[in-house]
């Protein structure tokens, strides 16, 4: 099963490295401005005052239930994704994508629909440990002392992406005060989150069994 492919997560490997495909969380302002938050970091698009996250475009500040429904929003619509279903062929001459449940199992049903002509693995094409994942990088980004020690994932990881010079780093005594400040409003974030992920006391989880709640009951 996918969950056979979960691996203990190796402490020496960074963020940058773990979270290399884990998407950013997008905030979106009142004002209009949407950017990617990376938690506690410099960023062109937003700053992080004594009292959360504030726009770099109007200079509003957000309230916390803007970023709280703003999380599980996507927290939610990653959950989606994954129960949608959508298998691909693993045979790449093949491309085959799909939701289709094929009478003859994980076999490619290939493009005569019979199950001939292709010899390809149907596999989830969002597994349950990219959701693991994902909902682990969003913890992450909530973590103030992973943000002290400058060990969160870099928003601008990508030379050339943006232009560093316009973006003024946070001194280490500005930044353990903003970590402090913020600390309690992350922790709620971090809440939410962890309610997607504690369902089970181990780290290492099988996400269907945590999501089976979700699962839409059977038609008859
Ligand atoms: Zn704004
Ligand atoms: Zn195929």
């Amino acid at each position: 099963t996918a969950s056979n492919e979960l691996q203990p997560l190796e402490s020496m490997i960074s963020d940058a490295e773990r979270f290399k495909n884990s998407e950013y969380l997008t905030l979106q302002c009142s004002c209009g401005s949407s950017f990617k938050f990376g938690g506690i970091q410099a960023s062109k698009d937003y700053m992080i005052t004594h009292h959360g996250v504030q726009c770099n475009r109007c200079s509003t500040n957000f309230s916390n239930l803007r970023v709280t429904s703003q999380l599980e929003k996507i927290i939610r619509a990653n959950i989606s994704l994954y129960y949608s279903g959508w298998l691909y062929c693993d045979d790449v001459t093949c491309g085959i994508v799909t939701r289709q449940i094929s009478v003859y199992g994980r076999r490619c049903i290939g493009h005569s629909g019979k199950a001939h002509g292709c010899k390809g693995i149907m596999r989830y094409r969002y597994s349950d440990k990219q959701l693991y994942n994902q909902l682990l990088f969003f913890d992450s980004i909530f973590d103030v002392d992973k943000a002290k020690k400058r060990s969160l994932k870099p928003l601008y990881e990508e030379q050339g992406e943006e232009d560093k010079e316009n973006v003024k780093p946070i001194t280490q005594g500005a930044l353990d005060a903003l970590c402090e400040q913020n600390r309690d409003f992350f922790d709620i974030c971090r809440g939410v989150i962890n309610r997607y992920l504690n369902n089970s006391g181990r780290r290492y989880v099988d996400m269907g069994s945590i999501f089976e709640f979700m699962v839409p009951e059977q038609k008859a």
